[in-house]
């Protein structure tokens, strides 16, 4: 990977990773339960409940992304061969490392 495209990969991942930073605490906010004592009617409780779980997937997806994207920065830096497929050293397309930047392998030797 040449130097100009390791300075937009890192942009890119510095940047998701901001906001990945705001939005994990404020879906960590959602997925808190709500105190039983608080007076919401039934159907509410519901809606929260459904709520709540859909805050919890994006909340772990957000996780587990900022991991991936945090290790792709240093990986960035510290490895000669980011961005080459580890099986065919042909170049992994900037779209597929940006869609999964924990991936090592080109489409072809993913499959
Ligand atoms: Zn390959």
């Amino acid at each position: 990977m040449n130097d100009r495209d390791k300075a937009a990969f890192k942009r890119f991942a510095q940047d998701e990773i901001e906001e990945l930073k705001a939005e994990i605490p404020r879906l960590e906010e959602l997925v808190k339960p709500v105190a039983p004592d608080n007076a919401i009617g039934r159907i509410s409780r519901m809606d929260n409940i459904v709520n709540q779980s859909v805050a919890e997937a994006q909340l772990s997806k957000a996780r587990v992304r900022l991991v991936r994207l945090t290790e792709a920065l240093k990986r960035v830096d510290e490895d000669e061969d980011f961005g080459l497929c580890e099986d065919c050293g042909d170049p992994i397309p900037m779209a597929r490392l940006k869609a999964m930047p924990e991936t090592v392998l080109c489409v072809h030797c993913a499959e």
